[in-house]
């Protein structure tokens, strides 16, 4: 096997070093970073790790282009920088130096693209300079470049990361535009999250994503109860007041929140609902929650814009998820309760968690199927509930559908169904539950991310007094709600 002959990219400085090699007939098995994009140079753009030895084996087998003896000799570090390694094989029997580069240079940078990937990796891992040391240690490979310059090389993929999220955010919101027929208002859909779980963490982080069919993320921000800058920069308060002052008015500071890590969301919604028209120029004129009512209550108090009432329209899985949220409060407030059968609320074949998930499934399944037609939507989420609660004496199959009714399929072969009466006794309790959600998921406009705008559904004033008579826990979801709100533990919007 014959090693290909190529130029070196390298600077000649490199070459100096050697006696024997002048730089036109020095080997490299480098691709350049700016080579040609031919689909064979694509498979082929990737990283291995291999073992040094092995290298030195696969070379032994490989004449030597100059000499074209089998190849014989020793392998020296020329440089290092972080995973980068430029190595030099030279043969012992010509002594002609063969160069490897084992990462490309960026163009119009000193920096090497394996160690930018790794600082990539490191922060999608949440990997500090030390946490990445350590795993490279682990693998046996060599440390990442040292610390200063691995927070500079930072800062070099966050201004990157901040250009394309931005062209990325901003062509999204045109995306969306284009799809809602060209209106300048959009329905967003929002949600915070905290990276720590409790109410005391001190960041926070929110989005907007747009409502089409390919959901987009149209605006981030974050909050932070502190400043590392500040903290450092304490010692100098006392020590030199006037540098500290000008420390103060100068440095960027992080510290952009105050009040209570579980209110951070809906600041962090409002402030991106306020920056739309300067940003964008667009009015987001309905928003999407996650079923935290602080959000939509906030936007409304707070108008971002004079001439739009934000309009709230409910997340089906986050809707769905309240109801198995309170399923389970309910399995866990009878658990040692027996019920009027002489059996207990759960076990097998009474209300199990599986069969729970179950339910939040089949309600938001229905949710979604009928999201169009709000009397259909009624009677599939009653369905759910009417289905399993049916007994041979009673049966309420009339708003079943025969893709999954065992009673109806039964009925239309003319064969006779049999009920398992054993679970009613845990459905009357699940009732309530069943009624509140009926009664929301009717009263409230819905949205599933797939759909797109024209497909939310709101109640109109008729259609009202029909659904509603005969809820008659109807005020019960209220204070439901307030209930939920309540039992959430890590996330600002009650996710999780
Ligand atoms: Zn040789
Ligand atoms: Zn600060
Ligand atoms: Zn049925």
């Amino acid at each position: 096997m014959r090693r290909i002959r190529s130029k070196s990219v390298e600077p000649k400085t490199v070459d100096s070093s050697s006696a024997s090699s002048d730089e036109d007939s020095v080997m490299s098995v480098q691709n350049q970073f700016t080579s040609s994009t031919d689909n064979a140079d694509d498979m082929m753009n990737f990283y291995l790790i291999i073992h040094m030895q092995s290298l030195i084996l696969l070379l032994k087998q490989t004449l030597c282009s100059e000499c074209n003896n089998y190849w014989n000799g020793s392998a020296s570090i020329k440089q290092r920088d972080g995973l980068y390694m430029h190595i030099e094989f030279m043969c012992s029997n010509c002594r002609f130096i063969t160069h490897l580069h084992s990462s490309p240079q960026i163009p119009n940078t000193r920096r090497r693209e394996i160690n930018i990937r790794l600082e990539i990796g490191g922060i999608l891992c949440g990997l500090s300079h030390g946490g990445v040391m350590k795993f490279l240690g682990a693998l046996n490979l060599p440390p990442p470049v040292q610390e200063q310059r691995y927070s500079e090389a930072q800062q070099f993929i966050w201004n990157y990361v901040t250009k394309a999220q931005e062209e990325s955010m901003t062509a999204a919101v045109e995306e969306a535009i284009v799809e809602g027929g060209g209106m300048r208002e959009l329905t967003v859909s929002g949600d915070g999250a905290w990276p720590t779980r409790g109410y005391s963490s001190v960041h926070g982080i929110a989005a907007l994503c747009s409502t089409t069919s390919h959901p987009k993320v149209l605006d981030v921000t974050w909050s932070s109860k502190k400043c590392s800058k500040c903290q450092g920069a304490e010692s100098l308060r006392y020590a030199n007041p006037d540098l500290f002052l000008i420390f103060q008015e100068n440095h960027d500071c992080q510290l952009n929140y105050a009040g209570s890590s579980g209110g951070m969301e809906k600041e962090m919604i409002h402030e991106m609902f306020c920056r739309s028209l300067p940003k964008y120029n667009i009015k987001y004129t309905s928003y999407i929650g996650d079923g935290d009512a602080k959000v939509h209550k906030y936007l409304v108090d707070n108008p971002s814009y004079s001439d739009v009432n934000i309009k709230k329209i409910e997340d089906t899985n986050h809707f769905a998820k309240r109801m198995l949220t309170r399923i389970m409060k309910i399995k866990k407030e009878n658990a040692n309760k027996i019920l009027s059968d002489g059996k207990r609320f759960s076990g097998k074949g009474r209300m199990t968690d599986a069969q729970a998930v179950k339910f939040k499934i089949y309600f938001a399944k229905a949710i979604r199927e009928n999201k169009t037609d709000l009397n259909k939507l009624y009677q599939r989420s009653w369905a759910i509930f009417k289905h399993h609660y049916s007994t041979d004496e009673q049966p309420m199959h009339e708003w079943c559908d025969l893709r999954w009714c065992k009673y109806l399929q039964a009925t239309a072969n003319g064969e006779k169904f049999n009920h398992h009466s054993q679970k009613i006794f845990c459905f009357k309790k699940k009732k309530r539950v069943k009624t509140s959600q009926a009664a929301a998921a009717t009263t409230t406009s819905i949205s599933s991310s797939e759909s797109d705008n024209e497909n939310f559904h709101t109640v109109n004033e008729e259609n009202f007094d029909d659904i509603s008579h005969d809820l008659t826990i109807f005020e019960q979801m209220e204070s439901d709600q307030d209930e939920y709100d309540d039992n959430n533990d890590y996330e600002p919007g009650g996710d999780d």
